[in-house]
C-alpha cells in the first residue's frame, strides 16, 4: 500500500488560480505563494456577504480518539469531493497542522490516501507563514511585558501575576516550566514562565473568532496580560501593544486556498486545539467559504464531547456559521477499542467488543441530538473491517433511528463517499433550530455543570481549592458572559483518559480556570492538561527521511 506522501507526490496539481476560478474568484483577490498556494483578501468577504446564507455550513465530528485513529479530516475531504462529483459546488474548510503532532505522535492533518489535501507537505510544515506570524506576535507581547517590568514598571505588574507565557510550535516538554531573566541586572527582571505550544496560545483562538481586522484589533487590545499588585487586570492596550501585533497578523489574517488530490478547492485557515481552545478554523474562513460554496464541510478536533460542544456552544454563537448538518465519525477499530480489545488485537473481528464499546457513539449520537441539527454516522472504513463488523454496527446505529453511511474516503477518495455525500444534502436543513448546552446569562459554575453533567455525564463538579473564587473573580470583573471553553483529556468523556466507553459514577474535578479576555471564554482545566505536549519515546520525527533529489519520506 502506498504512503499518504507517495500518494501525495503522485498526485497532479493545478494552478492555485485554476482552483480559484471555481469558485469564481478573480486572480485581484489573489495573493500568490508560489503555484499551489494563494491568500485570499478578505476585500472579497467585504464586497459581497448577502450570499452567505443560502449557503450549507457541515461540521464534521467523531467518537472519542483512539490509538487506531478516527478520520475526521479524511472523511471531509472525501465529502466535499463527493460533493463535488454530485453537482454541488462544495469546499472543505479545514484547520492548518501543528507542527507538534506533525513530528510528534500524530503525524500531519492533510487527510490521508486518496483524501488529502496538497501540497501536504507545505501545509504541514510551514506553509504560508500564519503560525510563524502568531507566534511572533505571541512573543513580542510577551517581550514587551517582560521589558515593561525591567523598565521601572509604571503599570506596577506584579511579575508573579503575569499570565502571558511564552509560545513555540515544536513539542518541548523541558520548556514546561522555566525561569527567564537570569543572568546580570540588564538581562531582565528573574521570574518563572511557560512555554506553551503555538497552537494553544489565545492568539491563535482570536485570529480564529475575530469577524474582521477591527474586530481581531479589538480582541488583541482585550488580552489580559498580568494582574497589577492590586490585583487588578493589566491588558496588551494598556502596554500600548495592540498595533504592533496587529501589523504582524494582518496577512495571517487571510484564509487559505489549495486543492484537494481531486482538484477541488480546500480553504486552510488556523489552528486552534480542541481543549485549551475551541477546536475549529476561522471564522473569516468559514464566512469566506459560505460566500463561495453551496456546501462547506468544516471540522471539530477531537471528539464531539470537546470540538462538537464547542462549536455549538462558542463558535455558532455566530449567526453566520451555525451548522446545518453534522457528521459523525466512527470507526469499527475505535469502537471495539472502546469496547476494551486490545490495540494490537484491532485486526481480529470482534463482535462483541464492537457491541460493547457503541456504547461510546451511542452517548456521542445523543449528546449532538441535544443540539438541534439533523445528523448522520460515517462509518471510516479500514481495510480489515468484517462484513460482520460493518453490519452489527450499521445495525446498532439505525435501532436509535439515525442512518449509519459507510464511507472509504482513504482507498476511494470522492467515490468513497457519494453515499454519504447524497445522504448529507438529503438530511441538510437550514431551519432546523440549533440549541445550545447553556445560557450565557448563566453563572460560569452553572455552565460548566451543564457540559459535565449533560454532555459528559459526570455526577457532579468538584473545584480545586481556590478556583471557585476565581471564577467569582472574573464574574465581578465583568465577564459573566463568557461561554466556557473546557480542556479536559479527549480520549474519555470523563477527565480520566482511562475511562472508555460510556462511564457513569465519576465527579468531574475542575483543577484550574483562565479567563481568555481577548478570545472570549473561560478555559476550564480539568484533570492533567498540558498546553505544551512532549515527544512519545519514538517520535514521528525519526521516521521522516529526505533524500538526494530532496523526495521526502515518512511525512503522514
Ligand atoms: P482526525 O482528523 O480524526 O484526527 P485523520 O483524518 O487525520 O483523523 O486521520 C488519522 C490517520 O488515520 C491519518 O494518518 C489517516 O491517513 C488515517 N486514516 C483515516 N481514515 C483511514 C481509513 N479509512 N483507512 C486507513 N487509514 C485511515
Ligand atoms: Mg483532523
Amino acid at each position: 500500500m502506498k504512503s499518504d506522501i507517495e500518494i501525495a507526490n503522485s498526485a497532479s496539481l493545478i494552478d492555485v488560480r485554476e482552483v480559484a476560478k471555481h469558485l469564481n474568484i478573480s486572480e485581484d483577490y489573489l495573493d500568490l505563494y508560489g503555484k499551489h498556494k494563494a491568500k485570499i483578501s478578505l476585500d472579497l468577504l467585504n464586497n459581497d456577504c448577502s450570499e452567505t446564507n443560502n449557503s450549507k455550513l457541515i461540521l464534521v465530528t467523531s467518537i472519542n480518539p483512539t490509538p487506531a485513529g478516527e478520520g475526521k479530516t479524511t472523511v471531509n475531504i472525501a465529502l466535499s469531493m463527493a460533493l463535488n462529483k454530485v453537482g454541488k459546488k462544495a469546499l472543505s474548510a479545514l484547520r492548518e497542522p501543528s507542527k507538534g503532532p506533525v513530528f510528534g505522535m500524530k503525524g500531519g492533518a492533510c487527510g490521508g490516501g486518496y483524501s488529502q489535501i496538497l501540497p501536504m507537505e507545505d501545509i504541514n510544515l510551514h506553509f504560508t507563514g500564519d503560525i510563524a506570524a502568531i507566534e511572533s506576535a505571541h512573543n513580542l507581547l510577551a517581550a514587551i511585558i517582560d521589558n515593561h517590568i525591567y523598565q521601572g514598571n509604571q503599570l506596577n505588574i506584579n511579575p508573579k501575576n503575569v499570565v502571558w507565557n511564552r509560545v513555540l510550535d515544536v513539542n518541548d516538554r523541558a520548556l514546561r516550566n522555566i525561569v527567564i531573566g537570569m543572568g546580570p541586572n540588564t538581562d531582565g527582571v528573574m521570574r518563572e514562565s511557560k512555554f506553551e505550544i503555538t497552537a494553544a496560545s489565545e492568539i491563535m483562538a482570536i485570529l480564529c473568532l475575530a469577524e474582521d481586522l477591527e474586530d481581531l484589533r479589538t480582541r488583541l487590545g482585550r488580552i489580559i496580560v498580568a494582574y497589577n499588585y492590586s490585583n487588578e487586570i493589566i491588558r496588551a492596550d494598556d502596554l500600548g501593544a495592540t498595533d504592533s501585533l496587529l501589523l504582524l497578523l494582518k496577512k495571517a489574517f487571510e484564509p487559505n486556498l489549495v486543492q484537494t488530490i481531486e482538484n477541488t478547492p480546500a480553504l486552510i485557515h488556523g489552528g486552534p486545539f480542541a481543549n485549551i481552545a475551541h477546536g475549529s478554523n476561522s471564522i473569516v474562513a468559514l464566512k469566506l467559504a459560505r460566500q463561495l460554496a453551496d456546501y462547506v464541510v468544516t471540522e471539530a478536533g477531537f471528539g464531539a464531547d470537546l470540538g462538537a460542544e464547542k462549536f455549538f456552544d462558542i463558535v455558532s454563537r455566530n449567526e453566520n456559521v451555525k451548522a446545518d448538518a453534522v457528521v459523525l465519525v466512527a470507526t469499527v477499530k475505535a469502537l471495539k477499542y472502546n469496547g476494551g480489545q486490545k490495540k494490537e488485537d484491532l485486526e481480529k473481528e470482534d463482535l462483541d467488543a464492537l457491541r460493547e464499546g457503541f456504547s461510546n457513539l451511542k452517548r456521542h449520537m445523543e449528546n449532538v441530538h441535544k443540539f438541534g441539527r439533523p445528523f448522520v454516522v460515517a462509518i471510516n472504513r479500514f481495510p480489515s473491517d468484517t462484513e460482520a463488523e460493518i453490519k452489527t454496527l450499521q445495525d446498532l446505529v439505525s435501532e436509535l433511528g439515525v442512518e449509519a453511511v459507510v464511507a472509504d474516503p482513504y482507498n476511494l477518495g470522492s467515490e468513497g463517499a457519494i453515499d454519504l455525500a447524497n445522504k448529507v444534502i438529503e438530511i441538510t436543513d437550514n431551519n432546523a433550530e440549533e440549541k445550545f448546552i447553556y445560557d450565557l446569562e448563566t453563572s460560569f459554575v452553572d455552565k460548566i455543570e451543564a457540559v459535565a453533567t449533560e454532555i459528559y455525564r459526570a455526577d457532579k463538579v468538584v473545584y480545586s481549592s481556590g478556583v471557585k473564587n476565581k471564577l467569582r473573580k472574573f464574574e465581578k470583573d465583568g465577564y459573566k458572559k463568557l461561554p466556557v471553553c473546557i480542556a479536559k483529556t479527549q480520549y474519555s468523556f470523563s477527565d480520566k483518559a482511562n475511562k472508555l466507553g460510556a462511564p457513569t459514577n465519576f465527579e468531574f474535578e475542575v483543577t484550574d480556570v483562565e479567563l481568555k479576555a481577548g478570545a472570549g471564554f473561560v478555559v476550564v482545566k480539568a484533570g492533567s492538561i498540558n498546553t505544551m505536549p512532549g515527544l512519545p519515546q519514538k517520535p514521528a520525527a525519526m521516521n521522516i527521511k529526505v533524500g538526494k533529489d530532496g523526495t521526502i519520506t515518512g511525512l503522514a
